[in-house]
């Protein structure tokens, strides 16, 4: 009957478009994939790319920033600090009592900024930073009081690569992570924050200007003398790590005393013709606030994971009708698909998928999924998480590679090194951060990965900062003397 000749076309047409979702489902997968031959590759380039970048500036992709640490906290730092930490929608006042470890007293308070802030205009963002500080300031209590007389200080975490001039002073190179703000690039932040400061009547000095991850690094030495880098996988990603001084020719300055310095590696921007980049990244990158930048964070970062799945979803409504014939309006608005539900889509672990329905009806105004389809798209999810996690631990096999502990030397069998962990995609993507151990694992070998330890540092660039100020206070002489 005609009835049935409908029915048969209708099946064939939506077999044709199941076969062409899996078409590019299988493009998708292939183009994205990271054996751990590639994986090799890319961790070799980045130590590559690490010296060039140490060796001049400019030498590379990584700008293997020079950071003014040359001394990790020791445990002896005592005093009251401030802390600041701005880098992601949200930004922390801390104010710290150091009383050796084990004996901190930390208070803080988040704020989220406004998303206008976040492109407007510098003095704007800086008077907002500087108005909540000094709110924050007058809840100080009497066991948190600052000694009359003396000036408050601050240690400054500031998540953006910054050109530093000193321990407390440097310029911003560029914005990253959804920020865009023209007249602070270039600018001194230190600068910047200490008029605002001044603005809003509070009398503090800058005393540490410092990247999350050089503050995580400080925070994670502080309470462990294993700790020799720190990698941040939450909005943005980056690394820092302790280098010989005598091993970073662009140096001009003196050898410190410790024969050390920390670098922030800012490798978010690293890029190499071994990753596996794929169309969506490719139009993600160009749709972006910095089109051919920080490639490598593009590829694994929180900030970024849901929207690639976005438009791999995308294509496959458009080209596939994946969610019917016509293209869910939703789906088609840039950053809508966050990462936190993404990851809880992927862990999703209920038979019938309820929690991806649940995200695609509130987030996409999709309903009446099939649960073939909810497959697809935890599916879809899994290889954008998968190929993030195993880049980021290549990345991270390329810094134990440029200081040595990727193999293990006769009399050092036992020597641990550790790597101080922070950022929400690593803390809470369960998936992601296993993936990402597991990798490091399979590329280490049993033998060697015994001493690599991966350890979550919750929050330590706050107390890394306030470390880091108190190191660098201008009353250590006389407290010393
Ligand atoms: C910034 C780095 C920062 C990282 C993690 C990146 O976008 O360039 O400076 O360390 O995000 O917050
Ligand atoms: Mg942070």
């Amino acid at each position: 009957t005609a009835a049935a000749v409908v029915v048969v076309r209708h099946r064939m047409k939506n077999s044709g478009k199941w076969a062409k979702a899996m078409e590019i489902l299988k493009e998708f997968e292939d183009k994205c994939g990271t054996p751990v031959s590639k994986l090799r590759q890319v961790a070799d380039a980045m130590t590559v790319e690490m010296h060039a970048g140490l060796a001049s500036d400019g030498g590379s992709k990584l700008k293997m920033l020079i950071s003014y640490v040359d001394n990790l906290p020791t445990g002896d730092e005592t005093g009251i600090f401030y802390a600041l930490d701005l880098g992601g929608t949200n930004f922390r006042v801390l104010r710290v009592k150091l009383g050796g470890v084990g004996n901190v007293k930390k208070e803080f308070k988040e704020v989220s900024i406004p998303p206008n802030l976040m492109i407007g205009k510098s003095e704007d963002l800086f008077d907002f930073i500087a108005g909540e500080l000094a709110k924050f300031v007058a809840t100080e209590d009497e066991d948190m009081q600052i000694p009359p007389g003396t000036q408050r200080e601050l240690g400054f975490t500031f998540s953006f690569p910054v050109k530093q001039s000193s321990i407390a002073g440097g310029t911003l190179v560029r914005w990253t992570k959804g920020f865009n703000i023209e007249d602070a690039v270039g600018a001194d932040v230190v600068e910047e924050l200490t008029k605002a400061m001044e603005r809003a009547g509070l009398d503090m000095r800058v005393s540490a200007l410092v990247n999350d991850t050089v503050g995580t690094l400080a925070g994670g030495r502080y309470g462990n003398s294993d700790v020799i880098a720190a990698v941040i996988l939450g909005t943005g990603t980056n690394a820092a790590y302790v280098e010989r001084a005598n091993a970073i020719p662009k140096w001009q300055g003196l050898l410190p005393k410790s024969g050390e310095m920390v670098i922030n590696m800012e490798w978010g921007n690293f890029r190499s013709s071994h990753l596996p980049l794929t169309e969506y990244d490719e139009g993600l990158d160009g749709d972006s606030l910095n089109p051919g930048e920080q490639i490598y964070e593009k590829l694994i970062s929180g900030m970024y994971l849901g929207e690639v799945v976005r438009r791999v979803l995308l294509k496959m409504a458009e080209e596939a009708e994946l969610f019917g014939d016509t293209v869910p309006s939703k789906l088609q608005k840039p950053f809508i698909l966050r990462t936190p539900d993404m990851s809880a889509m992927h862990h999703d672990s209920t038979p019938d998928l309820k929690v991806v329905a649940t995200k695609l009806k509130d987030i996409l105004e999709i309903s009446n999924t099939s649960l073939k389809t909810r497959k697809v798209i935890v599916e879809v999810c899994d290889l954008v998480a998968t190929r993030g996690a195993r880049l980021s631990a290549a990345g991270i096999l390329g810094i134990l590679k440029k200081i040595g502990k990727d193999t293990c030397k006769e009399g050092e069998e036992n020597q641990k090194s550790v790597i101080a962990m922070d950022g929400g995609l690593f803390e809470h993507y369960t998936k992601f951060r296993k993936t990402m151990q597991d990798t490091m694992n399979e590329l280490l070998g049993e033998e060697i990965s015994k001493n690599i330890i991966v350890e979550l540092s919750n929050d330590g660039s706050g107390l890394g900062a306030a470390l880091l100020a108190a190191s660098h206070s201008q009353y250590l002489e006389y407290i010393e003397s």
